[in-house]
């Protein structure tokens, strides 16, 4: 029993774009047939009413008409309803902005997931002081292309993209043409900066987002699409300096300092890399995941001295993703001669590190931050021959609150993701 859809002109996908994404989500084939317990679910699960769908051909607007769900009435004025903090509260609640028309080196995409990381929390309480609000998060961005500029090739309406920390950069210093470019001075955050135009930038945790194709990333189609948004962060936070400090070889011994949502996409990457990796944690209640979910190598507890001091020189590397105050030597410790070790987290204070132990083993220190787009997509596209995603707790918006209080204490595993196409409807007009 399966039902055929009539395929959408360009101008309905632009007009409907959640049910649109929605759309392009349950065609898994690309032939537009559906079967009819397929669609009566999405129109439960997406839409507000319990039709009976029956089979035989379907015009588009009539499935549209299945999955449209009025939202509710918010504050603020705009096209590209959102979820935003008006004050350093950092309470999130429904917020109305307008996003610019699509130009022609644009994309304009539909969010259907979005990754909640870290720096939304610092960011939305204002914890770095630089918040301008209102502010809309989100940097793990998994949409649906629903439009695109005239300029704009070799994508898709349907295609599934990814956006992450920057959606533009200057494109002429040093940093952008070694391709480095989240590095580059003028790079343009994805919320909380300023766009060419000096207008505010507004992150995923919202309808939709217009972003320039060079900066938009190409997810592969056999990663599963709710888990694959934090890789756009967490993913890519991870994977650079692996690869930036040839830490990627085969049988390379790698510690990753930290087990959240860093920690433990490190150590994905390092076991589908081949390296022999070892967990090294506060305490060993993260132990029997560490080993036997993630299939870590080994477990370190950094308390114990003297399980730390019988692993002494028995790592090349180390990822330290640790955010909150710690101590370095133990760590400088566990490296062998030319070890290096490299900072992914930033804790508040300065690290105290004394010289000798650099010397003596000449080790090095560094730190890496996020990745250029070049080298995210060389990530994505390695995930996709890997099958590599985050682990996650999917949450609808209005679960935002909560969760970022969950944050604070650590409570996740590893990454909440927000179902935002299913969750976060435009209000009646
Ligand atoms: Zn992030
Ligand atoms: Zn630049």
């Amino acid at each position: 029993m399966s039902v055929k859809v009539a395929k959408p002109t360009a101008q309905e996908a632009k007009s409907n774009p959640r049910e649109f994404s929605i759309y392009t989500l349950l065609d898994k084939n690309n032939d537009s047939i559906f079967e009819v317990q397929a669609l009566q679910d999405a129109a439960k699960q997406y839409g507000s009413k319990n039709p009976t769908v029956k089979e035989g051909n379907l015009k588009y607007s009539q499935l549209v008409d299945l999955l449209v769900k009025p939202g509710e009435p918010c504050e603020g004025k705009g096209d590209c309803l959102s979820w935003a903090a008006q004050d350093d509260s950092g309470q999130m609640a429904p917020w109305k902005l307008t996003r610019r028309q699509p130009g022609p080196e644009d994309i304009f995409l539909q969010v259907v997931y979005c990754g909640v990381c870290h720096s939304d929390l610092h960011q939305l309480k204002n914890e770095w002081g630089n918040t301008s609000y209102p502010l809309v998060p989100g940097h793990e961005i998994a949409g649906i292309v629903c439009d695109m500029g005239k300029n704009v090739t070799g994508w898709r309406l349907g295609d599934k993209v990814g956006v992450g920390c920057f959606i533009d950069a200057c494109r002429n210093c040093h940093a952008c043409e070694i391709k480095d470019d989240n590095y580059c001075p003028g790079c343009v955050l994805t919320y909380n900066s300023k766009d060419k135009e000096g207008n505010p930038t507004h992150g995923g945790y919202s309808t939709h987002m217009i972003v320039d194709h060079r900066y938009c990333l190409r997810i592969p189609d056999n990663l599963q699409f709710d888990s694959v948004a934090p890789l756009l962060c967490a993913g890519i936070t991870t994977y650079s300096p692996l690869m930036h400090y040839a830490m990627n070889k085969p049988g390379f011994k790698l510690g990753v300092v930290g087990l959240g949502g860093l920690g433990h996409m490190a150590v994905k990457f390092g076991k589908a890399m081949g390296l022999e990796v070892t967990v090294i944690s506060t305490s060993d209640h993260k132990k029997q995941e560490a080993l036997e979910v993630l299939k870590a190598d080994h477990f370190l507890i950094s308390k114990n001295e003297k399980e730390m001091q019988a692993h002494a020189k028995s790592l090349n590397g180390i990822i330290d993703t640790v955010s909150a105050a710690h101590e370095m030597v133990p760590l400088l410790g566990l490296l062998d001669l030319n070890g290096k070790i490299v900072c992914v987290g930033v804790p508040p204070e300065p690290m105290s590190v004394p010289a000798f132990p650099l010397l003596a083993g000449r080790l090095s220190i560094g730190g890496s931050m996020i990745g250029g787009i070049k080298e995210t997509q060389e990530m994505l596209d390695f995930c996709g021959k890997h099958n590599v995603v985050c682990k996650c707790e999917i949450i609808p918006m209005q679960y935002i609150n909560t969760a970022l209080e969950r944050l604070v204490k650590n409570d996740v595993k590893y990454r909440f993701v927000i179902d935002v196409q299913n969750s976060v409807l435009l209000p009646p007009q």
